[in-house]
């Protein structure tokens, strides 16, 4: 694997302001743990196909962001990581 999501593999997390109000979003993946079949990877993998976006080449992963305060969901790409910045986002922690 080439390129792996930060957001997926929890090494950081979904970091991204509501284009309304400016709020930070909060981690949409965290909703569907009330319906109980989540599969955050299944779900990204069916975005991918469905939006249009060209992120199988530019290496992004798609993931819902959720405002809590205008109460709408906010589709934020989260740029994969390289094995090279991974080991580098390693190396900063020892
Ligand atoms: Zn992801
Ligand atoms: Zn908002």
């Amino acid at each position: 694997m080439d390129h792996l999501c930060p957001v997926c593999n929890g090494l950081v997390s979904l970091e991204q302001a509501c284009s309304h109000c400016g709020n930070r979003l909060e981690d949409g993946g965290r909703l569907y743990d009330y319906y109980g079949d989540y599969s955050p990877y299944q779900e990204i993998d069916d975005a991918k196909m469905d939006n249009g976006f060209p992120d199988r080449v530019q290496h992004q992963c798609l993931h819902t962001g959720w405002c809590p305060q205008c109460r709408v969901e906010q589709t934020v790409s989260v740029r994969e990581w390289t094995v090279t910045m991974l080991n580098a986002q390693k190396d900063a922690y020892k």
